[in-house]
């Protein structure tokens, strides 16, 4: 039993060393990747149940290796966001981002994900604004979309940086609404654009109860504070004609469309000049 236990804990630090390793591997990857243009953006839409109309597109990062084929942001983010990298990247992300949407028709967002680390970055309003003034994007076509982790930390700062997004004309949503910790203390610390209800919700809207009622308070309370609501993740019809009864108006997901890429997005949006 005691070789038995030397060994595991032989293994076990071998596993540590193999993933610090890797940890270094992937961080030296990743801004060799960010320098040579490797990352690429693709847009999911928001739309309307009852009108069909788009009111926004997402940005989802995406990383095109030159020898690992694409990788998901599941895979990078978290690394990005611990080694800094997640700034320059943020800022890619957002220059990018704010172009392509400035040659989209002009009632159609954009949405861009953000770091707790890039709120904490004061060269975010600068990017921001630059961005919107090289791309000729309106402030009230942006939103930028923030967990509950950015509010855990450095509360009163992110906050402020918050509230000066907002007072340039940006629209604030909350993600992944109902997987923290105190989610309805947040709705009360900040004046939110729109909420995002979590997949893991609509995932279980036609079988569970509970995920129904849950829900159906989240979308009630989403209306008396005069929030937008967007259900995320919703895969089937069943699952919409439930969120249509419970009267949610807009949703995300791949019964809408798969996060496309820009091309396919400008010919879809009909941009592209045939000649
Ligand atoms: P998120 O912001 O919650 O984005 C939604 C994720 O769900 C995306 O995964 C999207 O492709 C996926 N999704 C959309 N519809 C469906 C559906 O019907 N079913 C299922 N199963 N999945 C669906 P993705 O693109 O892999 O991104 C994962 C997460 O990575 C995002 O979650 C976001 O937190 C983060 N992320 C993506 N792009 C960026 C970025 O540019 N910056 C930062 N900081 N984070 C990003
Ligand atoms: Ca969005
Ligand atoms: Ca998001
Ligand atoms: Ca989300």
């Amino acid at each position: 039993a005691k070789e038995q236990g030397r060994n595991r804990l032989v293994h076990y630090t071998a596993g540590m060393e193999t993933q610090a390793r890797e940890r270094r591997e992937l961080e030296i990857d990743l801004r060799r990747g960010l320098g040579n243009g490797e990352f690429e953006l693709l847009y999911q839409p928001q739309v309307d149940i009852e009108t069909g109309a788009i009111a926004c597109y997402e940005a989802l990062v995406r990383w095109n290796h030159p020898t690992r084929g694409t990788i998901l942001p599941g895979s990078f983010i978290d690394m990005a966001e611990e080694t800094g990298l997640i700034v320059p990247l943020g800022q890619w992300v957002i220059r990018a981002a704010t172009e392509a949407a400035g040659r989209w028709p002009d009632d159609v967002r954009v949405a861009v994900n953000l770091s707790p680390a890039q709120l904490r970055d004061p060269g975010l309003l600068p990017c921001v604004i630059q961005a919107m003034a090289s791309a000729g994007l309106s402030a009230n076509r942006l939103e930028l979309e923030i967990t509950e982790s950015v509010l855990l930390e450095d509360t009163e700062d992110n906050l402020a940086t918050l509230h000066r997004l907002r007072d340039l004309g940006l629209r604030i949503s909350l993600d992944d609404f109902g997987t923290g910790y105190s989610s309805l203390n947040y709705l009360r610390n900040f004046p939110f654009d729109k909420i995002k209800i979590d997949r893991c919700f609509i995932e279980g809207i036609e079988e569970r109860g509970d995920c129904q009622a849950i829900v159906s308070a989240m979308i009630t309370l989403a209306e008396d504070l005069g929030m937008v609501i967007t259900a995320e993740g919703v895969e089937t019809v069943e699952q919409l004609e439930r969120l249509r009864l419970h009267g949610c108006r807009q949703i995300q997901g791949y019964l809408v469309a798969r996060p496309l890429s820009a091309a396919l997005l400008d010919a879809h949006l009909g941009l592209v000049n045939e000649a």
